[in-house]
This record gives C-alpha cells, sequence and structure tokens, in this order.
C-alpha cells in the first residue's frame, strides 16, 4: 500500500509546571517542552506524534525534524512505518546518534504509528500486541527539593489519587537524610504500598551499594538510577554487591545502548521512553529484547501513550505517571481502575492533544 506524505507540521511548546520541580542531577524544571508533528497523507489520513524534554533541547530538535528530516520525509510512502524509521536510523546518525536525533526520530516514527492506527480504525494497544486493557501504575514524583513533611504529605496525595505504587527521588547531599525521608515514606504508605526510590544517576557505584544497603529494611521494588547509565559494569556490580533489584532506560536511546544493558547492567525492569528510544518502533523493539532477556518492561514519563503500549505486552511491568502532566493537556487524561491504568479505545494512538490548551505555549520560531 503506498499513500504519499504530503505536509508536515512541526510545533514547539514550552509549558510552564506548577510548581518548580528538582532532582539530583538535572537540576530545576520550571517547565517542560513539548514536541508535536502533524504529518498528513495524500489520502487526507493525518497523525500527531511527539516528544517532551526537561526543559531544554526543544529547539534542537524541532530544527532536525524540520530542517533535516522533513525536506526529505515529504514524498515518502506513509504508510511503510518500518522503512521510515530504519531511514530515520541513519539519516542524522552521525550528528545525533542516540541524542537530539532520537527524539526528534521518536515523534515522527509516533505520528506514523497514530496514522497507521486510523487507517486500520484500530487502537494503538490491539495495533501492537492486545494482550490486555490494563497494566500496574506507580505515581514518580520529582521531588528532592520537598522538605520531609511535605513530601509525605505529596505521597499521600498520589494513594488519595487511587495509585498503589510510589515513587521518591533519592541523591541528597547526606545519604542519612535519604534514609530518613525513605523511612518516613514508608511509614505513611504502610506495608501494602509499592515503594521505589530513583537516585537520577547521581552516586558513584560505592555510594549506591551503601546507599542500597541502607534501603533495604524499607523494602524497595527498584532502586533507579543509581549511578550513570554508561557504567553498565557498575549497575551489575551493584546489583550483584546488594541483590537489590536496579532499573534504569531513561536514558538509554539506541538499541544497541539497550543490548548493553540486557547483557551487562544485571536489570530486573526496563524504562524505556517511546518519545527518546525511535518511538513506538523503538520502543517495541526494546520490549521484544526484555522478553528475551527475562526482564520486565516498564516505561518512563508520557504515561497517556505508554500505558497503550505497555498493556499490549506479556511482560508488562509498571507505568509510570510522571510528574510532567502532558495528558492533561490531551482530550484524555489518563484514567485509573481500581489502581490499574486503563488503555485507550479511541482510534489512534490514543493520545489527542487539546490544542487550545497549548496556543499560550507556543514558541515562535
Ligand atoms: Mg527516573
Amino acid at each position: 500500500m503506498s499513500d504519499r506524505i504530503t505536509h508536515i507540521e512541526t510545533r514547539l511548546f514550552q509549558v510552564p509546571l506548577p510548581e518548580v520541580l528538582v532532582d539530583a542531577k538535572h537540576g530545576a524544571h520550571s517547565h517542560f517542552e513539548l514536541i508535536t508533528v502533524t504529518i498528513t497523507l495524500a489520502s487526507g489520513f493525518e497523525g500527531t506524534g511527539y516528544t517532551y524534554t526537561g526543559g531544554k533541547g526543544g529547539r534542537a530538535i524541532y530544527s532536525v525534524i524540520e530542517y533535516d528530516i522533513k525536506p526529505e520525509l515529504l514524498g515518502q510512502n506513509g504508510c511503510d512505518v518500518e522503512a521510515i524509521y530504519d531511514w530515520l536510523e541513519w539519516h542524522t546518525h552521525y550528528v545525533g546518534r542516540g541524542g537530539i536525533a532520537s527524539f526528534a526520530n521518536s515523534a515522527v516514527d509516533i505520528a506514523l504509528w497514530d496514522i497507521r492506527c486510523k487507517m486500520s480504525d484500530s487502537p494503538l494497544w490491539k495495533m501492537v500486541g492486545g494482550t490486555a486493557k490494563q497494566c500496574k501504575a506507580y505515581r514518580g514524583g520529582i521531588d528532592l527539593n520537598y522538605s520531609k513533611e511535605k513530601l509525605v504529605k505529596r505521597v499521600q496525595t498520589y494513594l488519595d489519587a487511587g495509585f498503589n505504587g510510589v515513587k521518591i527521588k533519592v541523591g541528597k547531599e547526606k545519604l542519612e537524610e535519604d534514609v530518613e525521608r525513605v523511612a518516613a515514606v514508608r511509614e505513611r504508605i504502610g506495608p501494602d504500598i509499592t515503594f521505589m526510590v530513583d537516585a537520577n544517576y547521581s552516586m558513584s557505584v560505592t555510594q549506591a551499594i551503601t546507599a542500597a544497603e541502607s534501603f533495604k529494611p524499607y523494602d524497595i521494588l527498584w532502586f533507579e538510577e543509581p549511578t550513570i547509565p554508561d557504567d553498565y559494569q557498575g549497575y551489575a556490580q551493584i546489583a550483584k554487591t546488594t541483590n537489590m533489584a536496579l532499573a534504569m532506560g531513561e536514558n538509554l536511546h539506541t538499541l544497541h545502548e539497550f543490548g548493553y544493558a540486557f547483557e551487562q547492567a544485571h536489570l530486573s525492569f526496563i524504562q524505556p521512553d517511546a518519545s527518546n528510544c525511535g518511538g513506538i518502533s523503538g520502543w517495541l523493539k526494546v520490549a521484544e529484547m526484555a522478553r528475551a532477556y527475562g526482564v520486565s518492561v516498564c516505561t518512563h514519563g508520557m504515561q497517556e501513550l505508554h500505558v497503550n503500549l505497555l498493556s499490549a505486552q506479556p511482560n508488562s511491568g509498571w507505568l509510570e505517571v510522571h510528574s510532567f502532566p502532558i495528558d492533561q493537556y490531551t482530550t484524555r487524561p489518563l484514567v485509573l481502575d481500581q489502581h490499574m491504568a486503563v488503555v485507550s479505545d479511541d482510534s489512534g494512538i490514543g493520545v489527542a492533544f487539546e490544542w487550545a490548551k497549548l496556543e499560550p505555549y507556543v514558541v515562535s520560531l
């Protein structure tokens, strides 16, 4: 089937956050960036894909799509998602491998999947496996700057909203502070709520081993990004020394990086983000690798889209419900039912933006 791409529109939005959010390594977040790509085919079918950042790099991603991808993507067969995925992987590889290009490529791939689903009049979860219509979900906070009291209060709001899993940031200057915060949260949530911690790769391997041992009494499901994502052997050392389950993936952007992680890092959970690992095509490849390695596939960010991917997987783990509320700018904010996140049955990727809500935040380029 052939249907040429006739129109591509790229947009950049800088969306303010209700409060400044801080983690151990990325500093303060006052807003997030949303980069959308709307692709139209000759037949009139149209799809929108997107990616996001923590506030930096949006203009570069916009420029790669607008000036490097768009001129050569126009005229290609929009039905051949796999061929375009492959072409994108190499198109800006020399200057952008694993970096800005991964975000740009992801947005384009997601737009093409939106079209593919709409052409088949199918929701995404059905197109990509259709195993189930719901998945486990936890609320992750970017909360390292909160006082212990505020942190505990905030975590309570997650439980009140229907979550039975929560994650907090660690990586304070003194480990004792982290341990106090972890202890306070565990005391508040009780023994039955699933609890994870995330250091945003702020620790050395030695520090992470000490931290993992200190967190053990508090029944932590996983210790996320204890050290820099490139140090696969370091991850293995932390996991083997402490027996603590480790998770990472938001900073792995190429399939090769995921391959090294599966081979070497001794992970228990992998957290690919379709907005930066090659879109839906890339995310599905990582999920397949995870199955082969017996690792539970989870997600990072963009819960409104990932719910439709994760639920469809036989080895699905936990959906992260992130602090960047992208879903508040869509027609369908995330739906929870009995603690579980529920897929969209709409035709397409299940994410349609409320453009009028985003309009005030558009960046003119
Ligand atoms: Mg994280």
